[in-house]
């Protein structure tokens, strides 16, 4: 039988091995820019740090001073476990019934080449003639924080050449027929307190000592996460995205082999992941309030920090909203909103005030991103092909304000 053209070149990169710590980032951006030749499209490439090379494809729109529509994809994928996949997941192999699996197929080399295949097939029938400039993306680094990938782009001269004013990037599968779309992401905190307190020898009541306030912190931060755990669970209405977590991931402190010392400082290490419903400021100056209670010295600083909750909204006020909105409507399919339950590349276009969708075409599809045996129909991906022809056009047709 015959495959799609779109499929196959799906498949040819999902063989390229872009795979931490050592993608193979030169290969892909040759691949791409082959692709764009193919396919007939200006391609350029942004060096935003050395090795890191972000590659632009650009479909120029007919009034150029309007702020453009960009199509944003990264092309690296998360390591995998051999032995626990039923194939080599860099074959791209295809079962009988169309699935097809590879590391990157939901995550997300999937929703790279659906764009461009839909601007192929949209050229084939003269349809690619838009208002608004057009730009697909494709960015090194996202699975690893994006720091030497998009939060250099977003910064790059080049990037804001490109004076994009709306984005789509990645969303999840969705195992039922409709499609998620993601508007927020929680914001991720990384804190590392430390409680300082008397030391002095573990056969004696020991004072104001480090222990007792790393108890009480320790109560403070999972006692709201319980909480929070009790909020998801009763209100059924809630997701992953709506509410807060809180987990200790580190703890340290004391002599090793020397039990019977009490030491003069212990440190505590949280993961903290906060809800857009959820002030920023209120957070913190609840966990202010948490060190002030556990006892005197008791200090914290940030391994990372993000100032920002950026929501894109999702009120038919807005142009982009209503556009996206409708397409979906006029296909007649089913679209789920959501906050984003870990962070993405998205957050730095939200950041500098860019509105941007999260949103992979993957309905009937379970959520396999980083795990083992990831999958893709081939007509769950041809699918998104085509409603990225419907959803292309729309939001590069979106008039001046
Ligand atoms: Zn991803």
């Amino acid at each position: 039988m015959t495959e799609e053209k779109a499929v196959t070149v799906f498949r040819d990169y999902l063989r390229i091995k872009t795979v931490h710590p050592v993608p193979a980032y030169d290969e892909v951006v040759e691949f791409l820019k082959n692709l764009a030749q193919e396919v007939g499209i200006q391609c350029s490439t942004v060096e935003v740090h050395p090795g890191r090379m972000v590659v632009v494809m650009t479909i120029p729109g007919s009034d150029p001073s309007l702020p453009s529509i960009m199509l944003n994809s990264h092309t690296d994928v998360v390591p995998v476990f051999e032995d626990q996949w039923i194939c080599d997941p860099f074959e791209a192999k295809k079962m009988e019934n169309g699935d097809i699996y590879a590391r990157g197929t939901q995550d997300m080399k999937s929703v790279g080449i659906q764009y461009i295949e839909a601007i192929r097939k949209l050229k084939k029938e003269n349809k690619a003639n838009f208002l608004r400039t057009v730009h697909i993306t494709w960015i090194p680094d996202e699975e690893i924080g994006g720091k030497l990938g998009m939060a250099k782009f977003v910064q790059h001269e080049e990037f804001k050449k490109l004076n994009v004013g709306f984005a789509l990037d990645e969303g999840l599968a969705n195992p039922t027929e409709a499609f998620t779309v993601f508007n927020g992401e929680r914001t991720v905190w990384w804190v590392r307190v430390k409680c300082p307190g008397k030391p002095g020898h573990g056969s004696r009541f020991i004072e104001d000592n480090a222990a007792e306030k790393v108890r009480r912190v320790i109560n403070s931060f999972l006692s709201f996460r319980d909480e929070q755990e009790k909020k998801l669970k009763t209100k059924g209405c809630l997701r992953l995205g709506d509410v807060t977590t809180v987990n200790l991931t580190n703890l340290k402190g004391g002599v090793d082999g020397s039990l019977n010392v009490v030491p003069s400082e212990m440190f505590l290490g949280f993961d903290i992941r906060i809800s857009p419903t959820e002030k920023l400021e209120d957070f913190e100056a609840m966990m202010k309030n948490w060190m002030k209670e556990a006892g005197e010295d008791v200090t914290y600083e940030f391994l990372q920090y993000n100032p920002m909750q950026g929501m894109t909204s999702t009120d038919q006020s807005s142009p982009w909203w209503s556009t996206f909105s409708s397409v979906f409507e006029k296909l007649n399919f089913k679209i789920e909103i959501e906050i984003f339950p870990a962070a993405t590349d998205i957050r730095y276009l939200r950041e500098i005030g860019i509105p941007a969708l999260g949103f992979s075409p993957m309905n009937k599809t379970p959520i396999l991103l980083h795990d083992h045996n990831e999958f893709l129909n081939e007509k769950v991906f041809l699918k998104g092909v085509d409603v990225y022809c419907e959803l292309i056009p729309a939001l590069a047709n979106v008039p001046r304000k």
